[in-house]
């Protein structure tokens, strides 16, 4: 294998830095393509596209509920799967002597909101001031295109990786997982993984694990005139009533958090979040049902199940203390999000590999964190026993209005991807 010395490091930086242009343009066509949950099939051709002009080998697949429902790690959907689509571009070793490594990213975004809070259309990838808007700009098209440009760069000093290398472009990661689940269930495997979230250059040491829920609550529907006499029951008060109480529960967790040593000095590690409330038919009339969806999360080791448990406990214990509630109680279901925590141990040579890499980019020694929000590095340690590096570039409002990503820690990010690829896995000449 060619040794990977300093000059041969300052060529592979070199590289990155020749290459960015065109590896920002093609982010910015990736921008372009809307790919919230339902609509992704059009960015995964693209990527498919990407990856078959560089020679890798393409797998694209649907996911399919039925082969993936009795892995570990799998999150229940009321939605249909139809558009949704795995892609992966495999990179073929001649030698195989090094480390094989998957490269792992996701092509969904969360939903974009009101347009009109936007301060421009939030598919329209403009530069300003060195940051490139747009939803999915950060969160994660620019580390899906830093993968596959970090490996354009080693090409052009005439090198690749000499190792099985899989570059991984999964759905679903920002409501489920199942995406990345697929991918293990298709038997992709390797001795670490890579995942460029935009949660900045340090290494991410541990994660919680979301899930969501929802709660439906029942009302008596009567004319509204019929309220003021206290005949039936208003499904939105109750439900406020019930949303109010939940702060109790999410106090009663986060009171756990030193029971979880990476987690002790979190000011507030577990984040309960009311993301969606429906209810009512019709201003006069009492309502007779609402909903609300929450998403919570758990600490890395803990029991999904007994969260669960916790979860439904509470919900009727805090019925109890309402006439009507307590005689019909409201139920519990749950639909996207059913992960575990993970942490990311057991992991020297991948953690040195990444450190050297980042020195040799940031002339900094390499920082960690902790995070309250979470990757699908989970499935990778968790259910794979692999190794799984998060460490991404710099994104402000990641999931919020006018969300942006830095492009100068983007092509610092995808230099460390090159010089870590060159680590990990090693380098072969491209075969004439
Ligand atoms: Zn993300």
């Amino acid at each position: 294998m060619p040794e990977l010395t300093q000059a041969l490091k300052a060529r592979i930086l070199a590289a990155v830095n020749d290459g960015y242009a065109d590896q920002t343009d093609t982010l910015a066509q990736l921008v372009r393509i809307p790919s919230q949950r339902g609509e992704e099939a059009a960015a995964q051709d693209f990527m498919a596209a990407q990856y078959e002009a560089r020679g890798y080998e393409v797998d694209r697949w649907q996911i399919d509920i039925d082969a993936i429902k009795h892995m570990p790690g799998f999150s229940p959907v009321a939605v249909s799967y139809d558009n949704a689509f795995n892609v992966v571009g495999t990179h073929r070793s001649r030698t195989r002597q090094g480390r094989s490594l998957i490269l792992n990213g996701h092509i969904d975004v969360v939903p974009v909101g009101p347009r009109s809070q936007w301060s421009r259309d939030p598919y329209d990838p403009a530069i300003i001031d060195g940051w490139m808007h747009g939803r999915g700009a950060g969160d994660m098209k620019s580390g899906l295109i830093a993968c596959m440009a970090a490996l354009d760069a080693l090409r052009r000093v005439g090198l690749q990786p000499a190792a099985d290398v899989f570059l991984q472009s999964v759905v679903e990661e920002e409501c489920t997982g199942n995406g990345a689940l697929a991918c293990l269930q298709r038997g992709y495997r390797a001795d670490a993984a890579f995942i460029p979230e935009p949660l900045l250059p340090m290494l991410m040491r541990a994660q919680v694990g979301p899930m969501w829920f929802q709660v439906q609550v029942d009302g008596d529907p009567q004319h509204a005139s019929a309220a003021f006499s206290g005949a039936g029951a208003n499904a939105i008060q109750k439900a406020i009533f019930m949303i109010q109480a939940m702060d109790e529960l999410e106090e009663r967790w986060n009171g756990r958090k030193c029971e979880h040593t990476h987690f002790c000095d979190h000011p507030h590690p577990i984040r309960f979040n009311l993301g969606k409330i429906a209810g009512g038919d019709w201003p006069s009339s009492v309502p007779a049902w609402c909903t609300f969806d929450m998403r919570v999360a758990v600490f890395p080791g803990q029991s999904l199940e007994a969260a669960r448990a916790e979860i439904e406990a509470f919900v009727a214990e805090v019925a109890a203390r309402d006439p009507f509630l307590a005689k019909h109680p409201p139920k519990v279901i749950y639909h996207g999000f059913m992960a575990e925590g993970y942490e990311l141990k057991d992991s020297e040579d991948v953690e040195a590999a990444l450190r050297v890499s980042h020195e040799a980019v940031f002339n900094e020694p390499l920082q960690e964190y902790v995070t309250s929000a979470a990757t699908d590095a989970r499935f990778y340690g968790l259910y794979a026993d692999t190794p799984a590096i998060v460490y991404g570039p710099e994104c402000r409002m990641p999931h919020g209005n006018d969300e942006s990503v830095n492009l100068e820690s983007v092509r610092k990010v995808t230099q460390t991807i090159a010089l870590f690829i060159a680590e990990w896995c090693g380098l072969e000449e491209i075969a004439a």
